[in-house]
């Protein structure tokens, strides 16, 4: 689904990705690791089109997309749920969700009752304004709003951010059942273990480099990298 190839990114004099080559197969989870700095957030935003690479190939379904505007490679199924939520505060959850099918045309209704079949808590608050709602409703609408763009690689950079323990489950479990309808996930996640959980397949960015790569399952067994990464939980 996703084959990236020799990928580097700068701002300005600094590198933050390094030859960064990797590929996540259809249909799968795969998860993206490593410590604040590392280029995670820099990975995610290059896929999405949001960062230009300075060079480097960024194949999604066989066609390389590294040039191509951000609107196009929603077109072409890659949504992005930002670090940070990036909702607008002054409008409504229907209004933001909304927002998501900018690519597309129409009035989204079949999406939108699909999304509040799915969070039936959104559509209860559908008029509320997001600035008002709780952490984890926001990741909710953030996540709604990639889903309007009907993806069919959804790339998800720290979603459980910020979110009680509690909450944190609930997105994982809500990341296994959007994989279950189809829909690739690349995760950035900051809860290595319960990332590596619901992955099948793990990446490790170090200083911009792919240090390791493998299924997520070995990594969870790998005591040199759980110690260095994944802390001792
Ligand atoms: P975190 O977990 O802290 O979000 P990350 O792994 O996502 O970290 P990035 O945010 O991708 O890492 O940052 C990688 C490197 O690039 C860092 O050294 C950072 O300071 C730098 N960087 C990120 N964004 C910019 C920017 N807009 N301008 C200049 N430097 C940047």
């Amino acid at each position: 689904m996703l084959e990236i190839d020799g990928l580097t990114v700068a701002y300005g004099g600094n590198t933050a990705l390094k030859d960064v080559s990797l590929s996540v197969e259809r249909g799968t989870i795969a998860c993206l690791l490593g410590s604040n700095g590392a280029g995670k957030s820099t990975l995610m935003n290059t896929i999405a089109g949001l960062q230009t690479p300075g060079r480097g190939r960024i194949m999604v379904d066989g066609t390389d997309v590294a040039q191509w505007t951000p609107r196009r490679r929603v077109r072409h199924g890659v949504a992005l749920v930002p670090e940070g939520r990036q909702l607008f505060g002054d409008l409504t959850i229907e209004e933001n969700i909304r927002l998501g099918g900018y690519t597309r045309r129409g009035r989204f209704d079949d999406e939108l009752r699909d999304i509040y079949r799915m969070f039936p808590r959104l559509a209860e608050r559908r008029r509320q304004l997001c600035k008002s709602l709780s952490g984890g409703e926001q990741q909710m609408v953030a996540i709604s709003r990639a889903l309007m763009a009907k993806p069919r690689l959804l790339l998800l950079d720290e979603p459980s951010l910020g979110l009680a323990p509690v909450l944190i489950r609930d997105v994982m479990q809500l990341v296994r059942d959007i994989n279950a309808q189809g829909i690739t996930v690349f995760l950035v996640e900051q809860n290595a273990h319960l990332a590596l959980r619901i992955s099948d397949h793990a990446f490790v960015l170090e200083k911009g480099r792919i240090v390791k790569s493998a299924a997520a399952r070995d990594l969870m067994q790998d005591k040199e990298l759980t110690a260095a990464y994944l802390g001792t939980a």
